[in-house]
């Protein structure tokens, strides 16, 4: 029934009119190629050359017109990996009137969104660099709504996770192979091309050691939100927090604590923990609470993220799958376990997403720092750490290396060699790790009361200033609370005054609880000071600086 919908709202000739007279429009956003999603009318593509074709026409547009800059490299990154040269995009350029030429398009009516899939073999680069992005980019743009249609040109097969880009939108993505369906040119009447960034918190190692972003700019409240929506279109329920909090009496209390389990997410092909049964007893020993094992090669992906999002915990190797953490509820834990001589502080995916603002989620990382507790695959293909295939010094050397050095991805075997090694899991220093790290844990009552709310200016910003002596000046700054403090409890509001001695490149910062203050101190008569003054609330969340006073004593 669909496709007689679509059928009816295009008009082939009208559509095919307006290619002839009009060409592609292009108008995109972003000043560079790693921060550009670009929108066109009437984008069509060659499946016979797989190249996208832009149309010249009288008034075809192309913004930004970088003439042969489009080339340098690209007109855009079509995944969310920042630059990655087999991810670029660009497109051929025709006159529209070679269509005559041309074999007839066929139009696809749907809003398009295209863009790569980076890995979708793998389930953290899955939601990390296409889920979450394609799903904001469909925010960004609300013509992308759930009738949008999806294209992947990654060139890659459906995958083992196509479900989940399924949840994305009601129609069925289309993978690059089968645009040929479509015949010779087929043309998008809207499409939107390429990936918001915004939201990935992580860099896999292209050019530097991997390692989080430089400059994130997603919270956990984004990440949460998605993960709602998503567990809504898998028909997963969770007990709200609102209800587990409602419960307020010691029995009702008692019945929550009785409720809480640990979730140990094992791997069964790779990376295996060797003694998992031994893990569990020990965790529900130390704990007292139900642990169950999830892994994703026996259960469903919606079942998984069901068990995983009313966990108080989640133990895991350090792996894919640890992903799901995004899915726990907030307050609780993510223990994530490190194969011998692979070092926890260089390998953080899944550290950096507990610890987004907001995630509120723990992160503990344990380490196998026993080499007899170790078991290698040295015989095994490269791309499983194997090493047979490299000389025998390498090897060896290899072999006797008790920490990997840092390194580029995506190929390094000392690397690959460690990091698929099995592990016997030593309980008692597991347990002590837990322990100290579990001190911390911040409680989830905190978290929830801790505001994200940031304060506004202060207002009417004074100075005043008199001259005691020769060499004693007084300089007294006052202002009025910032205007949405009165609509707000905070639990701390403090002042921050900066005062800096004009031409000085040096200054003095006071934090102050009162809205006004004389400062006597290394305060001279006759000169000039430049005075800032901001709030602060909680101790942490920074207002701005309200304008520059300038005070003369
Ligand atoms: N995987 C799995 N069980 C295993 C090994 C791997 O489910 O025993 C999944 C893993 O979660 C990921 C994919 O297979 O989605 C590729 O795993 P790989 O070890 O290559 O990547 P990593 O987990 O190190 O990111």
């Amino acid at each position: 029934q669909s496709q007689e919908v679509s059928q009816a709202r295009i008009d082939y000739h009208v559509a095919l009119q307006a290619l002839q007279e009009h060409g592609t429009r292009m108008v995109c956003t972003g000043k560079m190629h790693t921060d550009r999603i670009c929108r066109f009318d009437y984008l069509c593509y060659c499946s016979e050359a797989e190249e996208f074709v832009f149309f010249h026409s009288n008034s075809s547009v192309m913004l930004p017109n970088l003439g042969s800059r489009r080339f340098q490299p690209a007109l855009l990154d079509l995944s969310s990996v920042e630059d990655h040269n087999t991810q670029y995009f660009n497109f051929l350029e025709l006159p529209a009137a070679a269509l005559k030429f041309m074999p007839k398009p066929v139009f696809v009516p749907d809003i398009t969104l295209i863009l790569n899939r980076f890995n979708p073999d793998n389930l953290m680069h899955v939601f990390h660099d296409d889920l979450l992005p394609a799903y904001y980019t469909m925010k960004q743009y609300s013509d992308l709504d759930d009738e949008a249609r999806l294209v992947f040109m990654e060139g890659w097969g459906e995958g083992p996770h196509f479900d989940l880009y399924r949840l994305l939108s009601s129609k069925q993505p289309l993978l690059k192979e089968q645009l040929r369906n479509f015949g010779k040119l087929m043309c998008f009447t809207k499409s939107y091309v390429g990936l918001s960034k915004m939201t990935t918190w992580y860099q896999y190692g292209f050019v530097q050691p991997q390692g989080p972003k430089a400059n994130i700019l997603v919270s956990g409240n984004e990440i949460r939100q998605f993960a709602r929506a998503l567990m809504e279109k898998m028909n997963i329920t969770r007990v709200e927090e609102a209800e587990k909090d409602g419960g307020s009496t010691e029995d009702e209390k008692e019945k929550e604590k009785k409720d809480e389990y640990i979730v140990v997410f094992s791997r069964s092909t790779t990376r295996l923990i060797l003694n998992e049964a031994e893990l569990i007893m020990a965790l529900a020993q130390e704990f007292q609470m139900r642990v169950v094992t999830v892994s994703l090669e026996e259960q469903s992906f919606p079942s998984i993220v069901q068990v995983i999002s009313g966990a108080s915990m989640l133990v895991s190797m350090h792996g894919a799958q640890l992903i799901t953490s995004l899915f726990l509820p907030r307050g609780a834990a993510v223990v994530e376990l490190f194969p011998f001589a692979v070092n926890p502080e260089q390998y953080t995916p899944y550290r950096t997403l507990a610890s987004l603002p907001g995630m509120d989620l723990h992160y503990v990382s344990w380490r196998n720092t026993k080499e007899e507790n170790t078991v290698t695959h040295p015989e095994r293909p490269w791309e499983q750490g194997g090493i047979a295939h490299l000389e025998k010094e390498e090897q060896e050397r290899i072999q006797a290396s008790k920490d990997v050095p840092r390194h580029l991805c995506c190929r390094n075997p000392e690397w690959l060699f460690r990091i698929y090694q099995d592990t016997l899991v030593d309980i008692p220093s597991f347990l002590e790790v837990l322990r100290e790290g579990m001190k911390t844990k911040p409680s989830l009552k905190k978290a929830k009361v801790a505001s994200t709310v940031h304060p506004g200016r202060v207002r009417e910003p004074r100075c005043q200033t008199s001259v005691q002596t020769t060499n004693e000046a007084k300089l007294t700054v006052s202002w009025q609370i910032p205007w949405n403090l009165k609509f707000l409890k905070v639990r701390e509001v403090k002042y921050e005054v900066w005062i800096q001695e004009q031409g000085e490149n040096t200054y003095m910062p006071y934090i102050l609880p009162q809205q006004n203050y004389t400062f006597s101190e290394n305060i001279k008569p006759f000169t000039t000071y430049l005075v800032w003054v901001r709030c602060i609330f909680n101790k942490n969340l920074l207002g701005p600086f309200a304008d520059v006073l300038t005070c003369r004593t």
